[in-house]
Formats: structure tokens, C-alpha cells, sequence
């Protein structure tokens, strides 16, 4: 491992990757080697419970420049990219998935962008989705339409996790004190100069998708609660509306009442216990959304924790002459 800063450091979170991982070495390691430039791959093991953390651990005594940050448990795609922020090094920063639908040969266009340009932040953006399911493109869209809304910055379509960012946004990403922040929207927001590259997303490599629907709505939610408390308007606007239906009914039942002709109204009244049963439930679950967002805000308990790092594992033969302590990531 380099002991001086390098000038690129390539975030990988990764859980439950071990098909993947002999591609991924194949595939990375020549292409990073040839891009001529110092480079550490941190690897973020997010939790995984199969072979992952020993495989990558073998191969950090094969790669020097591959580094090994191992979080405790589970804690999740976007807590282990804040793991990586956390902890790299290097003057730029790529996150890339390890399964390379996103293709690492765009590192170097990315790279190329960032310096040509003079800009600090380089998206991926996929030209062409077709590789991905009906469900994902749709829900993937129906996503980032909201979210454009919501942030009120132009966020790039499609943009995903894929992209490079200079050590100034790292430093102005780690310094936000949010929690469980979103990176494909926090970045954007920051609002630093930035540039597009686009590429072809391609099938997973090998393995499973990591994300499930859980994962999925999580995502989402947390993308809302963190830039919108239109949610919660929406009990208001939904309270005023039902209000206004209930002088309706009311001068309804008054004119049946009046001209005789009053029936026992069973219909509408589960009618109307139902649908003001689901309204008042639906506000209610929001309202609990952002509650519980400030809940686990004044908890402080940290969103991953780091069980392990290679380059401050002294056993380790390449770094031994590695001092300086990095930040702590405990707030
Ligand atoms: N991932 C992670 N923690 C999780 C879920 C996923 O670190 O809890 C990683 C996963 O290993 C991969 C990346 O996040 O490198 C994206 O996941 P995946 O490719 O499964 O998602 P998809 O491309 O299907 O949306
Ligand atoms: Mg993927």
C-alpha cells in the first residue's frame, strides 16, 4: 500500500459478493495499474456472511494498493459508501458497485473529465438502461422524477452511485452531520461545478442482486424524509378536502332528511369510517416517517462501525511504516 496520499481512491462497498469478486480482480487490478496515477481500491465489507471478507483479505497481500475496511454488521449500501468517505485518502474518489454493471474502464474517462474540466464532482450517467429489469427502469424513473422535485436542483437522470468527487466534497460531504443521508442526492445538493460522463450499464457479473425491496423502499423513504416535508403537508391538504366533503354530506343528509326520504344509511357510513379510517392511518404513518427520522438523529448512534481496517492492521507486512491516524468516524 502507498503511505503517501494517493491520487485515487476507488470505493467499493460489497456485501455478499464473493461470486463476483475473481472478476472483479481480473478486471480492475490491470486497468487501475494502467491508468498511470497512485490509486488505493478501499473495499468496504459491508457485514457480508459469505467468503467476501476472507477472499479480499488473501488478496490484500496480493494487491498492495487494495485495502480492506470491514464494518461490523449490515448496515447498508449507503452507510458503507459513508464508511468509504470516511476513511479514503486519496485527492479524488470514484464509488463504483462491485458487481461492474458499472464498467471500471470509465474510471479513467471520469478522471480525464474531473482534470480537463476542472470540476469537482463527475457523474456516471447510464445512456442505456435496457440491461436492467422492467420493474427496476420503471421504479428506478417514477425515483428519480420525485426526487428532482423534491431536491429542486436539477439531479442527473440516472445518475446512480457511480461517480468521482474531489477531496473537497469528500470533506464537505463528511462534515454534513446528517444521518443516513442519501449520497446520489446529498452531492448533487451541495451544488459543487460538476460533469457527466455517460457509459452503458451492463448485467450484474456474477451473483445476485444485493438490494431487495425492503432495501429499495428504504432508499426511497430516506430520499424523501431527507429533502421534503411535503409529506406532511399532505395531511393538511387531505384534512381540508375531507372537510369540505363533510359540509357536502351534511347539506345532502339535511336535504334527504327534510323531503322524507331518509334511508338507513349503512353504506355510507362504512363508507365513510373506511375511507377516513385509511386517510387518518396514512398521515399518521407519515407523520411517524419523520418522527422516526428524528428519533434515530438524537439516538447519535453511529451508522456502521468499523470492526477492521487493513491499513491499520499492524500483522500486516506492507504497512508498517503507516502512522497518521485517520478521523475517527464516531461522532
Ligand atoms: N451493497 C452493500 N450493502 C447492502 C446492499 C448492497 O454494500 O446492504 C452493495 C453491493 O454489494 C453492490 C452495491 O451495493 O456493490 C449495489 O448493490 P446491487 O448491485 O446488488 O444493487 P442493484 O445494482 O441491483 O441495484
Ligand atoms: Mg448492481
Amino acid at each position: 500500500m502507498e503511505t503517501s496520499q494517493p491520487i485515487l481512491s476507488v470505493v467499493v462497498p460489497m456485501y455478499d459478493e464473493e461470486d463476483v469478486l475473481p472478476i472483479f480482480f481480473a478486471r480492475m487490478r490491470p486497468l487501475l495499474d494502467g491508468l498511470g496515477v497512485s490509486y488505493e481500491v478501499l473495499v468496504v465489507d459491508d457485514g457480508s456472511r459469505d467468503a467476501t471478507a476472507a477472499l479480499l483479505t488473501e488478496a490484500t497481500r496480493q494487491w498492495r494498493q487494495l485495502r480492506l475496511v470491514r464494518l461490523l454488521r449490515n448496515s447498508g449500501h449507503q452507510a458503507a459508501l459513508s464508511a468509504g468517505f470516511r476513511r479514503a485518502r486519496g485527492e479524488y474518489l470514484v464509488t463504483i458497485d462491485a458487481d461492474l454493471q458499472d464498467p471500471p474502464e470509465v474510471i479513467a474517462d471520469l478522471l480525464s473529465a474531473a482534470r480537463d474540466k476542472d470540476v469537482d464532482v463527475v457523474y456516471g450517467v447510464r445512456s442505456d438502461r435496457s440491461s436492467d429489469t422492467w420493474a427496476k427502469r420503471t421504479t428506478a424513473r417514477m425515483y428519480y422524477r420525485l426526487m428532482c422535485r423534491l431536491v429542486g436542483k436539477d439531479i442527473p437522470f440516472d445518475a446512480g452511485d457511480f461517480r468521482l468527487v474531489s477531496r473537497r466534497v469528500v470533506d464537505a460531504v463528511n462534515a454534513l452531520p446528517e444521518d443516513g443521508r442519501v449520497f446520489r442526492l446529498v452531492i448533487p445538493w451541495l451544488g459543487f461545478p460538476s460533469a457527466e460522463v455517460s457509459y452503458v450499464r451492463a448485467e450484474r457479473a456474477a451473483g445476485v442482486t444485493k438490494y431487495n425491496v425492503s432495501k429499495m423502499l428504504r432508499l426511497a423513504f430516506d430520499s424523501v424524509t431527507a429533502f421534503s416535508a411535503a409529506p406532511l403537508r399532505l395531511a393538511t391538504w387531505l384534512g381540508l378536502l375531507g372537510g369540505l366533503l363533510s359540509v357536502v354530506f351534511v347539506i345532502g343528509a339535511l336535504v334527504t332528511k327534510l323531503t322524507g326520504q331518509s334511508i338507513p344509511g349503512w353504506t355510507s357510513t362504512v363508507l365513510a369510517v373506511a375511507v377516513i379510517g385509511a386517510i387518518q392511518l396514512l398521515c399518521l404513518g407519515l407523520l411517524g416517517e419523520y418522527v422516526a427520522r428524528l428519533f434515530q438523529s438524537s439516538q447519535k448512534r453511529p451508522q456502521f462501525l468499523v470492526g477492521y481496517d487493513s491499513l491499520e492492521d499492524p500483522g500486516h507486512h506492507s504497512y508498517a511504516e503507516v502512522t497518521e491516524p485517520r478521523d475517527p468516524e464516531h461522532r
